[in-house]
């Protein structure tokens, strides 16, 4: 039984945890509940999990839910500092970070510096700071357990291997929905970009999962976990979603993780790892004829690729490159800019950044370096 603070609580992975949670209760209580402005589904998870504490960090929280989630012994809290101060006091057995974007660095961190089994599906931190994170699970108690399905597979294909053994990481992708498209991108709407082929994700990362910039990133996180240099993670487009990743090894032999094409597995192995507990989840069946395929990234997709082959080595590009993205995400979703410039924007935000460049060894200066980013891409939309 884990003590779980859930981060995240009301979007598409903590709902996937809760369900996990809602069929096996003895798997997990839950202890700190978070959303960010979503209120009504914060109420309605303290009512079912009656968690001692509940935060929304983006909004202010009312009286008379205050006053509602006291009959259910839960204190309701709002606030970004409210929930740091949180991981920092409470002891935590077990902190899902499924948060998304870079805001959830901090808590992350702080729940490595508590001690935390840290379960994270929010990549975004790991990008930006994956050096920080890995100083704080080597100096404290915390450890980092991957709950993205990609780096869950590829951790679950190196346990009893040496570094020493690994070769190469392949990362599998879905192709997103543009993964046929030829010829122009330029007409591409939302409705087409938020249409993924197997996953049912937030919307963030569904039009990363489009752009390719979610296996971009992923590159980066799994140089992190999996302490691998970049040039030794690849990417090929796996359209059925039932192989998660392989790993080959300098042997020439491959492992590949398979399964059911939905996160509660990852988040289940984060869960209960090292051991694995028995499930109910859907099996695959091999009893029909199932096709497995293979093939390269779209050749316009490829370019984010491309931008991590190129700056992915730099941390400080990283964090110019995330915070551009996800301005960029945020204006394609309210139609202010169109899908197929979200490349060259990277590009210039990474260029204008640098000139303010610091080394980036504090979380403070990610901080800043990731706010002047947010600043540049916004100036650069606003003029479009
Ligand atoms: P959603 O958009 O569905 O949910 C995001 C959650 O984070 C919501 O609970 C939201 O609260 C909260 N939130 C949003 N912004 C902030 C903020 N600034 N500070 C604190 N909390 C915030 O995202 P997903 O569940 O799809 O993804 C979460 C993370 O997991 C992402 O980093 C994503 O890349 C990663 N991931 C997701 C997968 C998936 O299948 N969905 C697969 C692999 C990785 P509210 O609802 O109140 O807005
Ligand atoms: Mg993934």
């Amino acid at each position: 039984m884990r003590n779980i603070a859930l981060l995240g609580a009301t979007g598409s992975i903590g709902e996937s945890t809760l369900n996990l949670l809602r069929q096996h209760p003895n798997w997990g209580r839950c202890q700190i509940l978070s959303a960010h402005h979503n209120q009504v589904k914060l109420l309605a998870l303290v009512k079912e999990f009656k968690p001692e504490y509940a935060i929304l960090t983006g909004g202010k929280v009312s009286l008379d839910h205050i006053e509602e989630c006291k009959k259910y012994d839960c204190q309701l809290l709002e606030g970004r500092e409210a929930l740091l101060e949180l991981l920092d006091s409470q002891v935590l057995d077990t902190v899902l970070l499924a948060v998304s974007g870079a805001a959830g660095l901090e808590y992350g961190l702080k729940s490595l510096e508590g001690g935390a089994r840290l379960a994270i599906a929010n990549k975004e931190p790991l990008v930006i700071a994956g050096h920080l994170f890995k100083d704080m699970e080597t100096r404290g108690k915390g450890c980092i357990l991957p709950v993205d399905s990609e780096h869950s597979a590829i951790f679950q294909c190196l346990i009893g291997h040496e570094p020493k053994d690994v070769s190469k990481l392949i990362l599998t992708s879905s192709g997103g929905p543009f993964h046929y498209r030829e010829g122009s991108f330029e007409d591409v709407s939302v409705e087409e970009a938020l249409q993924h082929p197997t996953w049912s994700m937030g919307s963030k990362i569904t039009i990363d999962s489009a752009t390719m910039m979610n296996k971009a990133l992923e590159m980066v996180e799994a140089k992190w976990l999996f302490d691998v240099p970049l040039d030794q993670v690849s990417v090929t487009v796996h359209r059925q979603s039932i192989v998660h990743s392989m790993v080959e090894f300098v042997d020439g032999s491959m492992m590949a993780q398979m399964g059911v094409t939905d996160m509660q597995f990852p988040i289940l192995y984060a869960l209960s790892y090292p051991e694995r507990w028995l499930s109910e989840l859907p099996r695959l069946s091999f009893e029909e004829r199932m096709n497995l395929t293979f093939e390269p990234v779209n050749p316009f997709l490829c370019q984010a690729i491309e931008l991590i082959r190129e700056y992915g080595d730099d941390p400080a590009s990283m964090v110019l490159l995330n915070a551009a993205n996800e301005v960029y995400v945020e204006a394609f979703l309210k139609r202010q800019v169109p899908f197929h410039k979200v490349y060259e924007h990277i590009r210039q935000v990474i260029s204008e950044g640098q000139s303010g460049l610091s080394s980036l060894q504090s979380l403070s200066e990610v901080l800043e370096l990731d706010a002047e980013g947010r600043k540049i891409s916004s100036s650069i939309i606003k003029q479009v």
